[in-house]
């Protein structure tokens, strides 16, 4: 089923522009083509806030009063609002200016990471909400890669995109870029909150309970035009669960949505509505537990809000590694901050006990890669598999025509590193994986290579002990020479450190990067402690951690050995891994 009609660009455009207006009927481009806005110009800037950040400095001097010593990130929040920064930003690096500390700390605001010395120019993180692009959009990513990047597009853990090696000539072109094709990178680094996702098959998926895609989207406005929810104590996330076949992974978040069925009996009545877990960081071993608060959908951004707001006033601002929104409620407990929740919204919010909600519908831990039907008859989405979310931009183009070619025009990202077409007719499955294996790319994937999931590693980030990517494609090379009887999904996740961007603790396999010592004079060498047994949707859980400071060169071996021995002791192909 093709995309509604596209639109017709007026004469005067070059077919590069009339390509990016092409099918685009609302937002910035909407605008242009009525005559509201001119090529170059982008959106209204988001309305001052009545009191300039008056409720961080609130928090910050509280802070102090206490006894605290801000860190030295909040003290470069105050000294300059990265907002108020933004021209002093873009005319330094217009002049190829590199930013210092705090200066990179202010480009992340606007979505751009100085990521030397790994590598010598920025990284751009885009907001995607619910992960869902238009194919022109996808397309319009990749000319912008090319244009002012590496050439090149990563899918993220939060299903997102990201874009590297940016000069700093090139940071303010390409933000002014994706303004062009109706995207934005706002917020999606720092203290804020990040990309939030929402199920990757919504509106698709006949198990769900609910479309995320409204409520994702809503969350996302919300917070991109509210001054005062951004500069948190430390990054945040949020994610909407549908209750569908493919795991969203809201328990790894700060606050998840999850839809679930209230049956006869509770204290609300009957039918879909959404529990609100909070506290998940699996970096800290943490997943968000359940609060017994459920939320009528459209309640959704007000207890949001409220919960971020008291984050806000009373998260911890000295210390990095203790300030996320867990922390307060370890100190508090969950009764105490959902009471002052309520107190900023004046209302009780309704809870219901366990027993009363219907048991999560199963998860398939292949519905991100293949071939699925949907919920509408004679359509289906298809899966492919990224090898650890890379992209060449000559890709992304051609997968971008392909959506539009022949399914709904849509691009759906996961947060298994990869994306799914929709609305795909069953004439045209068959032309669309040949499509896809004629650009090196595949909908199969078996063993560990559906579940198979790399941060950006050594190769890009300064944070890395570790080449995750590169390692990861080694293990899953090896595996599938080694191990070819495994024929269930085990999940393998390589993170490069504490960070856990590639949420190690959930993986049944989870590997974290750790400088391997090797010789008496302290030299090393890039290595994993290794952990096992994590899992999440209806079997959640931190893994436990059984080998530290593996040589990276060893790992496949390891990774192989876990494999061998749970293929012999299972009862059989029913008993999952973890
Ligand atoms: Fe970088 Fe660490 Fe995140 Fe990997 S987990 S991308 S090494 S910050």
């Amino acid at each position: 089923m093709a995309e509604t009609t596209p639109q017709t660009a007026p004469d005067g455009f070059n077919p590069e522009q009339k390509r990016y207006l092409e099918g685009f009927a609302s937002g910035v481009a909407a605008a242009r083509l009525t005559g509201g806005l001119a090529i170059g110009q982008g959106p209204a800037a988001p309305a001052e806030p009545t009191g300039p950040d008056a409720i961080h400095i609130k928090a910050q001097d509280k802070t102090v009063k206490d006894g605290g010593k801000l860190c030295e990130q909040e003290k470069w929040k105050r000294a300059e609002n990265p907002f108020d920064g933004h021209n002093r930003l873009i005319a330094e690096a217009a002049a190829g200016k590199q930013p210092k500390p705090e200066d990179n700390f202010r480009w992340r605001y606007h979505g751009l990471f100085w990521v030397a010395p790994n590598q010598v120019s920025y990284m751009a993180r885009l907001r995607i909400p619910n992960g869902i692009l238009h194919h022109w959009q996808f397309a319009g990513v990749a000319d912008l890669a090319d244009q002012h990047g590496g050439g090149y597009v990563h899918v993220t853990t939060r299903a997102n995109l990201q874009v590297r090696e940016i000069s700093p000539e090139h940071a303010q072109p390409f933000l002014d870029g994706l303004v062009d094709i109706g995207l934005t990178a706002r917020g999606s680094g720092a203290d804020n909150i990040r990309n939030v996702t929402g199920s990757s098959t919504a509106g698709i998926d006949s198990q769900e309970l609910l479309d995320t895609r409204p409520l994702a989207k809503s969350w996302n406005n919300w917070i991109i035009n509210d001054r005062s929810l951004y500069g948190l104590p430390r990054k945040f996330n949020v994610a909407f669960d549908g209750g569908g076949v493919m795991p969203t992974l809201e328990e790894t978040n700060d606050i998840g949505f999850q839809a679930i069925e209230v049956l006869d009996g509770a204290a609300v009545a009957p039918g879909v509505w959404m529990r609100l877990v909070l506290g998940g960081i699996s970096g800290h071993r943490d997943l968000a537990r359940d609060t017994g608060i459920v939320l009528k959908p459209e309640d959704c951004n007000a207890v949001a809000d409220a919960i971020i707001r008291v984050f806000i006033e009373n998260g911890d601002r000295t210390n990095r590694n203790k300030s996320r929104m867990k922390y307060v409620l370890d100190a508090w407990g969950f009764d105490k901050y959902l009471a002052a929740v309520e107190d900023k919204l004046g209302r009780k919010l309704d809870r219901v006990d366990p027993a009363h909600v219907a048991p999560r519908r199963p998860t398939d831990r292949f519905a991100h890669v293949g071939v699925h039907a949907q919920k509408q008859a004679g359509l289906n989405w298809i899966g492919v598999v990224l090898p650890v979310g890379k992209m060449t931009s000559d890709q992304v183009r051609a997968l971008a025509e392909i959506a539009r070619d022949c399914g709904d025009g849509q691009i759906r990202l996961t947060v298994w590193q990869n994306f799914i077409f929709s609305g795909i007719p069953d004439a045209r499955v068959a032309e669309v994986e040949s499509r896809i294996l004629e650009l090196g790319l595949t909908t199969k994937a078996a063993g560990i290579r559906s579940g198979l999931v790399a941060c950006t590693g050594a190769r890009g980030c300064k944070f890395a002990a570790s080449d995750t990517k590169g390692h990861a494609l080694i293990i899953a090379d090896h595996v599938e020479r080694t191990v070819t009887e495994l024929d269930v999904p085990v999940n393998v996740h390589l993170t490069g450190c504490h960070h856990s961007c590639a949420q190690h603790y959930i993986g049944d396999i989870g590997l974290i990067g750790a400088k391997v010592v090797v010789s008496e004079e302290g030299d090393t060498v890039e290595g994993y402690d290794i952990v096992v047994g994590g899992g999440f949707a209806e079997n959640p859980k931190i893994g436990t951690e059984i080998w530290k400071a593996v040589k990276a060169e060893d790992a496949p071996f390891r990774v192989e050995a876990l494999l061998r021995t749970y293929l012999a002791r299972r009862q059989g192909p029913d008993e999952s891994f973890q």
